[in-house]
């Protein structure tokens, strides 16, 4: 589903990907960690074009994501197509990015009604639907404000998912959580990963990894130093920088 083909990133001189290439197939979990700054956040944006890239091709569905090529060369898409892909691609970040100002029911209908012209009451409907599957049937109508972080970022989720996209990204969604918090949004994900969708997730939860990923990823300087099947490349990974990150983090 997903093609990542020698992909480059440069932010002015900062050259933040370094040639990755990465595959995720139809209904599988993808799980990339690695230190801080090596260009996680950065790929997961370039992959919705919430980046521009600089060399290399990202595809979904076979369908170049953020340009069209002529001539062997790409040329950025016009933003209605680029919103079109986006609405196929959900995304939940660290940080819970839900409407202050509207309720829960409300965030979660906004882009179904104002994106696909959804009318109102199928979109409650589906919205419900949406928050009995995260566990949150019951605050449909309460503020964020009124959420527990692990509350707000499952809401994140229900959100993401009604736009039906084909393919998720998850950046880091426990890191800004308390602990006891954390468990009930990777159980969501986890649910999810079992419904079949296809999943990019930026991790330092290693259990999660081991337990839902199709493949464990790791990545540091912008490059793929390796990647596998997760139990194998946590219990024996091949590189030096692997072996040291997966001991600071188990
Ligand atoms: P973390 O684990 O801390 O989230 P990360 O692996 O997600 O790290 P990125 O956020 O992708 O790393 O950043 C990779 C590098 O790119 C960093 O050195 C960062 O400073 C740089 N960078 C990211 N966004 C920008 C930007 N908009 N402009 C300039 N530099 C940027
Ligand atoms: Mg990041």
């Amino acid at each position: 589903l997903v093609k990542i083909v020698g992909v480059h990133k440069y932010f002015g001189d900062h050259h933040v990907l370094n040639g990755i290439d990465m595959t995720v197939k139809q209904g599988e979990v993808a799980v990339l960690i690695g230190p801080s700054g090596s260009g996680k956040s950065t790929l997961l944006r370039c992959i919705n074009h919430l980046e521009t890239i600089s060399a290399g091709r990202i595809r979904v569905n076979d369908e170049l994501i953020g340009y069209k090529e002529k001539d062997g060369k790409l040329h950025e898409l016009h933003l209605k197509d680029i919103a079109r892909q986006r609405r196929n691609i959900g995304m939940v970040f660290q940080r819970f990015n839900l409407f202050g100002h509207k309720t829960v029911l409300e965030n979660i209908i906004e882009a179904p009604v104002q994106v696909k012209g959804q009318d109102r009451v199928p979109a409650k409907r589906r919205a419900q639907e949406l928050l009995d599957r995260v566990g949150l049937a019951h605050r449909a109508s309460y503020y964020p404000a009124q959420l527990s972080g692990g509350q707000q970022q499952r809401v994140a989720i229900a959100r993401a998912l009604a736009m039906d996209p084909e393919l998720m990204l998850f950046d880091e969604p426990t890191s800004a959580l308390d602990p006891e918090l954390v468990g009930d949004v990777l159980d969501v994900m986890k649910d999810l990963a079992k419904s079949g969708m296809t999943m990019i997730v930026v991790t330092h939860e290693i259990g999660f990894a081991r337990e839902v990923g199709d493949t464990l990823t790791f990545m540091d300087g912008g490059v793929v130093i390796e990647s596998g099947n997760p139990r194998e490349v946590i219990a024996t990974p091949q590189h030096e920088r692997t072996k040291g990150f997966l001991s600071k983090v188990l």
